[in-house]
């Protein structure tokens, strides 16, 4: 019989991956809490609409990479490929613009379907950030600092630069818009396909392209800086000296755009050298305009998102497992006595292996296969003196103690 695989670009997770990539989440989740953030669980499928209009119907991600169906009902569901679109609908339908600022975070898988290779897979994990209801730059500032903190934590700081630009309020993008389309008419027979096709529809797009004869066109495109008004200098006047004033050290690059039409002002990514073509970790922004664009009013928005396979791949210290003690009983009569103590120290907290047969040796053996600290060990006269035998099994010292002290000396 022909074995079964798991389906191109989806990946089992265990063992040392798994254990960094809660690494991963632990620390994100630790750092955006103590500015405030609460955790959401948004569903993992939601009405196709939902993305569709969220992410804009010519981004890749809507033309490309949805996993869409129809359920037994005849309703068009999709498996979401990102966080924003679902947190804003449960921002919307759940009417929580009463309590306003809005600190959210989420994390779980997402699917896109793409070209596997490395850090690009077709399920995925992102951990994200949404505020909501905050329009000043101290938000971006905060958002932005919060994601610094969190990559230090991880102890990744060295690898990673902070990237930032701006892409203005509406008159400022207007107004680029313009200035864009003028240039890539020019240049119109040099664009691949698709980039001749988004220039209609949504021009700013083509700066996102990864096609090399798109690349050299947009290498010379008009700067995005040179669009810009006074509103919408200042305004990135002030989230750089927030940074500034936060030691924070980042580069402006004035061609980084996210390709979706609902972003304005601050953009921001955190990039690696170290993954190859898959070098952005995380990255984010302010959406002001797509909280109205989906029917909820109009409520300032600025999150940002991670890809928490790209972040373990990076973290290279394994991260080591609790140490447990190692609960050894000597003949049947201290069987029982050994389950009691095995159950009593779990549920004080300790990490307990207790091994099911075996010989003293072999129990040993695997006392020290698991890296146990420290072994309990109960036979007849132990038992009749109400003592354990403790191995401390790095030094090999070893002492009896009373069982009812046996929390301490552990
Ligand atoms: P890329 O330019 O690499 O395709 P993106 O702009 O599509 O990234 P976002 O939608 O901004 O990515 O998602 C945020 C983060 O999620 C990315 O920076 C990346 O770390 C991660 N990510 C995105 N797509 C994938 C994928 N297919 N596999 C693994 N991680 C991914
Ligand atoms: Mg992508």
């Amino acid at each position: 019989m022909e074995k079964i695989q798991s389906v191109r670009g989806t990946y089992d997770l265990y063992g040392e991956p798994k254990r960094k990539a809660k690494k991963v989440v632990e620390i994100a989740s630790q750092t955006v809490e103590t500015y405030g953030f609460e955790e959401i669980e948004t569903p993992i499928f939601e009405f196709t609409e939902v993305f569709a209009r969220n992410l804009g119907d010519t981004s890749d991600i809507v033309t490309k990479e949805m996993y869409t169906f129809s359920d037994r009902g005849g309703e068009s569901l999709t498996l979401r490929p990102e966080g924003t679109a679902g947190v804003v609908r449960a921002f919307i339908s759940q009417g929580m613009k009463q309590n306003l600022p809005v600190k959210l975070y989420y994390t779980g898988p997402m699917f896109r379907y793409e070209r596997p290779q490395k850090g690009r897979q077709r399920q995925f994990t992102q951990f994200g950030v949404e505020m909501l209801g905050v329009q000043s730059p101290q938000a971006d500032i905060e958002m932005i600092a919060m994601a610094y903190s969190f990559l230090q934590k991880l102890g990744l700081e060295g690898s990673i630069t902070v990237e930032i630009n701006s892409l203005g309020d509406q008159e400022s993008r207007d107004a680029y818009r313009a200035k864009l389309v003028a240039y890539l008419k020019e240049h119109f027979n040099e664009l691949s396909p698709d980039s001749k096709e988004r220039l209609n529809k949504n021009p700013l797009r083509v700066l996102d392209s990864k096609e090399e004869c798109d690349k050299v066109v947009i290498a010379d495109a008009p700067l995005y800086s040179e669009s810009l008004n006074e509103t919408s200098k200042a305004f990135f006047e002030e989230v750089l000296k927030g940074l500034d004033a936060l030691k924070i050290p980042y580069r402006v690059n004035d061609r980084l755009v996210r390709g979706l039409d609902y972003y304005s002002h601050t953009v921001f990514e955190l990039t690696t050298d170290k993954l190859g073509a898959q070098g952005t970790v995380l990255a984010g922004g302010r959406y002001d305009g797509l909280v109205a664009e989906m029917g909820g009013g109009d409520i300032a928005g600025i999150g940002w998102a991670c890809g928490v396979e790209r972040l373990s791949m990076l973290l290279g210290d394994p991260v080591p497992l609790k140490r447990p003690v190692a609960v050894i009983e000597l003949g049947d009569e201290a069987k029982n006595e050994a389950l009691k103590i095995a159950y009593d120290l779990r549920n004080a907290g300790f990490k307990v292996e207790h091994a099911y047969s075996g010989n003293l040796k072999k129990r040993m053996e695997k006392a020290n296969k698991a890296n146990a600290y420290a072994a309990v060990i109960l036979g007849s006269d132990e038992i009749q003196k109400g003592v354990a035998t403790v191995k401390n099994l790095d030094t090999g010292a070893q002492t009896q103690i009373a069982l009812n002290n046996l929390k301490e000396a552990l």
